[in-house]
């Protein structure tokens, strides 16, 4: 099945039931109008010129037009390119030519940034060139701009004009098209977050993705009466493809409580809107739950949810549960690579376990998890995980050497995060093995200490990671932020570790920030902050 059939058989299942709210626009849509306005809009692209296996680049915040693209670009045989909102000029540039993207669609929208000056620096060559024969030095391959919202910039075409362009040819053309798209089309080309280093452009199919969405939303219950709560960006795949592909495979409706993340406006969405389920990142949720208004909520009809993409402090999935009602919420694991989901906890697990692990993993996919020689370890035992089915990508566009570093010959995908298995198969992530701290010799796991020193209660988010050192090749760090009005000593938090934790746990240095270097996904960033603590010792 490929997207596009997966809308049609939403329109026609769900036709008058809410698809998707988008409250910042005040948009409101059926699964029957998602899909008008997607095939008109998929229309007007292939009158733009474009070709089945294009790449069309989406640079902006959550919006309806971003699902839209997304589903549009599907239907029209189109490779999407999800780019991060925060990229400024020269990264875009760079995504956009890496792997050739023929139009791009964006918007105004964004919070403190000179767009408008962005696209005329790309768009000034298009504005002579459209349509078909642009010549840019900069951007070979781009033959349009679509812009959401005005002004324009130069050369741009209005995203509510594209639609217009569509005639009968090319609706007869999507036609065709419908049935000669194939499951495993590449569909996506998806950037992974840079949480340890600089993001990488996975491809995806049609296959890969709507599968992941399919389970995710089945491992939750979800039916069409359900209503999800999307504050995670859209670009990434915890949004498009666990709440986007996780909507249209369950007839849910997509809830966008604003463009970009915002507490409050995602306590609001959930109860002016009555969602059922709520995603997020770890930090998103503390920021969630430690507004000053938190308490005025009513969380009476959430249920069930997501908190995924890095480790989850069990204490703030238990706050989760008991301040917010979600009795039933799961945590996922995953990476982009494997469209993302491989692991995730059932709502009928007992609370325990869902709390405290990553679940169990989904359905047709194979789990191993081996040493450094690349044996399989005991149950009970930490090594690399490893996972294999229809969820691996097609590989990094245009990089077959570090696909073939990632994904071996048996087709087994090499995650780069330690893991162990117990006898029922519940699975723990201990960490990234690039965070992994080798002091004198030890293996130390920062995730470990971490936990530990989050139930010290002064402390609102705490971060470990290695520094080099001379004499033990790494000395562990700390980066602490205390809550609102604490204060805190670097004697207080030894004091706290002493004889709780073995003494080579106990980090040599602590830092007390008020921010920790993050990616637009929410991920606190650990190279970053290792290289600014190595600046300071020179
Ligand atoms: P990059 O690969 O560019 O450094 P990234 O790995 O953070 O960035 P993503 O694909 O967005 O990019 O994230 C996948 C990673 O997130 C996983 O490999 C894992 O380390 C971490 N992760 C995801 N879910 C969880 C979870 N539930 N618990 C712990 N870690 C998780
Ligand atoms: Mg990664």
């Amino acid at each position: 099945v490929t997207i596009g059939q997966a809308l049609d058989r939403a329109a026609v299942t769900w036709a008058d039931q809410t698809a998707l709210i988008a409250r910042a626009q005040d948009i409101r849509w059926t699964w029957h109008e998602l899909r008008d306005h997607a095939d008109a809009f998929a229309a007007g692209l292939l009158a733009l010129g474009l070709r089945r296996g294009d790449r069309i680049g989406i640079w902006s915040l959550n919006r309806a037009e971003w699902t839209l693209t997304q589903f549009a670009a599907a239907r029209a045989g189109l490779i999407l390119v999800t780019i991060n909102p925060a990229y400024r000029l020269s990264e875009l540039e760079f995504a956009l030519n890496k792997v050739g993207c023929v139009a791009l669609v964006t918007a105004t929208a964004f919070k403190n940034s000179d767009y408008i000056g962005m696209v005329n620096a790309l768009a000034p060559e298009l504005a002579a060139s459209i349509p078909g024969q642009l010549s840019s030095a900069r951007l070979p391959q781009l033959r349009a701009v679509i812009q959401i919202g005005g002004p324009p910039a130069s050369g741009a075409i209005p995203f509510d004009d594209v639609a217009a362009r569509g005639g009968e040819a090319e609706r007869a053309e999507l036609r065709e098209l419908a049935s000669l798209l194939q499951f495993d089309d590449a569909v996506n080309i998806q950037f992974t977050s840079g949480t340890t280093g600089s993001p990488k452009g996975v491809t995806l199919t049609h296959h890969n993705i709507l599968n992941n969405g399919y389970f995710v939303g089945r491992a939750m219950q979800l039916t069409a009466a359900d209503r999800i709560c999307i504050p995670v960006p859209l670009y990434h795949c915890f949004g498009m493809v666990m709440g986007n592909l996780a909507a249209v495979t369950h007839g849910c409706a997509m809830v966008y409580p604003g463009e970009g993340f915002d507490p409050l406006a995602t306590l609001e969405a959930v109860q002016a809107e009555g969602c059922t389920a709520l995603y997020g990142v770890p930090t998103m949720f503390i920021a969630e739950l430690d507004h000053p208004e938190f308490a005025r909520f009513d969380f009476s009809t959430l249920r069930t949810g997501i908190m995924a993409g890095a480790p989850c402090p069990i204490e703030v999935m238990r706050r989760v549960v008991e301040q917010m009602n979600m009795r039933e919420v799961t945590i996922a694991y995953g990476m982009t690579e494997t469209s993302p989901v491989s692991f995730q906890s059932a709502v009928d697990d007992p609370t325990e376990r869902r709390v405290s692990t990553v679940g169990r993993i989904h359905p047709h996919l194979e789990v191993k998890i081996v040493d450094t020689e690349g044996r399989i370890v005991q149950r009970g035992q930490s090594g690399e995980l490893c996972t294999r089915g229809y969820s691996v990508m097609l590989g990094y566009w245009g990089e077959a050497e570090k696909t073939a570093e990632v994904i071996d010959a048996a087709r087994w995908m090499h995650t780069g995060d330690l893991a162990i298995l117990d006898d029922e198969g519940y699975c723990n992530i201990v960490g990234r093995i690039k965070d992994m701290v080798i002091r004198g010799g030890e293996n130390l796991y920062p995730r470990e200490i971490e936990e530990f020193l989050f139930r010290h209660p002064k402390i609102q988010q705490v971060q470990v990671f290695g520094v080099p050192d001379p004499r033990y090749g790494e000395e562990l760090c700390a980066w602490i932020r205390v809550r609102e009005g604490e204060t805190m000593t670097e004697d207080e938090v030894r004091a706290f570790c002493q004889g709780q934790i073995a003494h080579q746990k106990i980090p040599r240095y602590v830092q007390f920030v008020d921010e920790f270097p993050m990616t637009v996904t929410g991920k606190v960033q650990k190279f970053i902050m290792r290289q600014i603590v190595e600046e300071q010792f020179g």
